[in-house]
């Protein structure tokens, strides 16, 4: 027999991410993909062009040493919170008192966190499908019960009753992230409404309330003037969480945060929870460089009306190739319907055209395939001829066979 260095709770994450680990490490695109000059890599939401100058200038500036305290152990600092408080302000025009406002190592430290502070092993959270990768392989690791509910296709619009009739008496929590991770949808104020009435009945009545986990990692990027709204205005128990990962196409350099808003009951017994729970998911802080580089850092974005155009021209290629992809009104991903049902086959085809992308196995949504637009114009150039032969091929059956 061999050995089984995975615990029973690792081995159950892996098995869930095995379309992402396969993707990762066998895929023509782990293999070859990434280091080859010639690929149009439209796979993860990786950058494919330098970072932002403004981006390295506030490391810089941020690196240098004006205290002992410099690199000491940073928390939620005043300085950061003071960054945070007034954009929030600004966007939802609410006063978050800065004793809840969590400063994070990213949204995954975000979710790891408010997840961590909230429940108890067995307790079930209601996540949507398809759903960014990690939010099931986190539940698991705490033992949590994640209970899927799938987002009806190819509108992807909040299945509010399917919701509402899958709220059980240990459902501790709801998982939303608006814009969404892949389909770009943008849920309205409405919708975000009714869900908060629907939490806030389901909640009356029961000792342990539900809290809904508000993931709007992508609210700054919104296409057509679009204004992405928030759940916080409607439901008490709302834990807004946010990484600057996105706008400042720099995930590796980590900083996010957690805010509650003032209408969140019991705030101060959730305040030790959270910084509880944050200290024991390994310091889930962001570290001092980024946070001395926060106030530089709040007004860098990558250019979102370059992403739109970009969408555009993916989109009425695609679609005029006989592609079936999906318009998102935010994010910087386009699903597309896979012309193959085998979508890790079709990703395939794609690749021998040097065409990366992700199939839809990977983020529970087979039969489908996602592009991720922080590819460089060059790379959407290139690669559009490739998304023709593919489609040609499989039309004339001289698809290669493997
Ligand atoms: N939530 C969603 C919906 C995401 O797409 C991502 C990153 N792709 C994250 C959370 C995690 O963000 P970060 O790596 O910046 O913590």
């Amino acid at each position: 027999m061999s050995a089984m260095p995975s615990s029973r709770t690792v081995l159950a994450m892996r098995r869930y991410l095995s379309p992402l680990l396969r993707f990762t490490s066998t895929s023509t695109y782990a293999l070859s993909g990434g280091s080859d000059p010639q690929a149009c890599d439209f796979c993860f939401g990786n950058p494919q062009e330098m970072p932002l100058p403004e981006v390295e200038a506030a490391l810089a500036r941020g690196v240098k040493a004006r205290n002992k305290d410099w690199f000491a152990y940073k928390m939620s600092e005043p300085e950061s919170v003071s960054v945070v408080q007034p954009t929030l302000k600004a966007r939802l025009g609410i006063d978050f008192d800065s004793r809840d406002i969590f400063m994070t190592n990213g949204a995954f430290g975000a979710l790891a966190a408010s997840m961590r502070s909230i429940l108890d092993p067995g307790d079930e959270v209601i996540y949507l499908s398809p759903p960014w990768f990690f939010y099931v392989p986190m539940l698991l690791s705490l033992g949590a019960v994640p209970v899927r509910i799938d987002l009806p296709e190819p509108d992807f619009e909040l299945p509010l009753e399917a919701i509402a009739a899958a709220i059980s008496e240990r459902t501790r929590a709801v998982i939303v992230n608006s814009p969404h991770n892949p389909s770009g949808r943008i849920y309205r104020d409405q919708e975000l409404e009714r869900l908060g009435e629907i939490l806030e009945m389901a909640s009356a009545s029961r000792e342990r309330p539900i809290y809904l986990l508000s993931d709007e990692s992508y609210y700054r990027i919104a296409f057509d003037g679009r204004t992405v709204a928030s759940p916080v205005l409607h439901y008490r128990r709302t834990m807004l969480l946010y990484t600057y990962g996105k706008t400042l196409l720099a995930p590796g350099q980590r900083i996010g945060y957690i805010a509650l808003p003032p209408s969140m009951p019991d705030r101060e017994d959730l305040r030790e929870a959270i910084f509880t729970a944050q200290a024991a998911t390994a310091w889930a802080f962001p570290n001092a460089l980024m946070q001395h580089a926060l106030p530089d850092l709040e007004t860098a974005s990558i250019d979102v009306a370059v992403l739109e155009r970009r969408r555009d021209r993916v989109v009425a290629a695609l679609a005029d190739m006989g592609y079936q992809p999906v318009t998102p009104e935010g994010t910087f991903y386009v699903i597309v319907r896979s012309p193959l049902d085998d979508d890790e086959r079709f990703a395939e085809e794609l690749a021998a055209e040097k065409v990366f992308v992700m199939p839809g196995s990977v983020f529970d949504l087979p039969g489908w395939f996602r592009i991720s637009l922080t590819a460089n114009d060059d790379m959407v150039e290139r690669a559009l001829p490739g998304f023709r032969r593919v489609l040609d091929r499989l039309k004339t059956g001289t698809a290669q066979d493997r």
